[in-house]
């Protein structure tokens, strides 16, 4: 399982992610940033910050 805690990310939020899919994950944590956190666009260094904190566990 990919997993990413929003927290790591965005310091103080809650939310945690975790799906076999990386991509499908990616898009999880899309949504929520544009819902939680008003982040529309996804920039490569916001791309950058997400996946430097996405863990893998089988
Ligand atoms: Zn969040």
């Amino acid at each position: 399982m990919f997993k990413l805690a929003c927290g790591d990310v965005m310091p103080g939020c809650a939310a945690r992610f975790e799906n076999s899919d990386r991509g499908a994950m990616l898009g999880q944590v899309a949504a929520h940033a544009a819902s939680a956190h008003g982040i529309t666009e996804i920039t490569p260094e916001v791309l950058a910050a997400v996946e430097s904190q996405i863990s893998f566990a089988a």
